[in-house]
């Protein structure tokens, strides 16, 4: 029985883990402060399951469709180069997806946004995310309609 299960120290069983955007009674659409890459959401299963496979067909497919709905609130809004979708879980064994979208000129391209910053001036990375910081509000209330389109509420 997985329903409810919550750990104790576990940051994504505590909080949010970023900026509540939409939830619903399975999982919940965050935006991440990350300062060199804002245009960066994350989908969060609240209860404590740390792999994919772990899940039922409908509720992967439930995970699967945000996702994909969070991609396209990215594409649409920031009209980025390219959006990364990744779920690692190796830090935090409590199932996410990074939605993050990525311009050739950002800090780290073209490598992950966790590794290391790209050999060029760190100034045209850091331009680059204040020119996307600033479609935040847009993206907000964008990636909020589109959930409530999916079922997903705005409440906390
Ligand atoms: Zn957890």
């Amino acid at each position: 029985v997985r329903t409810g299960v919550r750990r104790p120290g576990c940051p994504l069983c505590e909080g949010f883990g970023g900026e509540l955007i939409a939830r619903d009674d399975r999982l919940r659409v965050v935006l991440i402060d990350e300062p060199l890459h804002p245009g960066f959401l994350r989908v969060i299963w609240h209860d404590h399951v740390a792999e994919m496979g772990e899940l039922s067909r409908a509720e992967r497919d439930h995970v699967m469709a945000v996702v994909f709905e969070t991609e396209a609130v990215l594409r649409t809004v920031l009209s980025p180069d390219k959006i990364n979708l990744a779920s690692l879980g190796n830090a935090v064994p409590h199932l996410h997806w990074h939605v993050i979208a990525r311009w050739h000129d950002d800090a780290q391209f073209p490598a992950s946004v966790w590794s290391v910053a790209a050999d060029r001036d760190p100034q045209v990375g850091l331009a680059r995310s204040r020119a996307v910081r600033e479609r935040l509000s847009e993206l907000r209330a964008y990636c909020r309609s589109r959930l409530l389109g999916l079922g997903l509420s705005e409440f906390r």
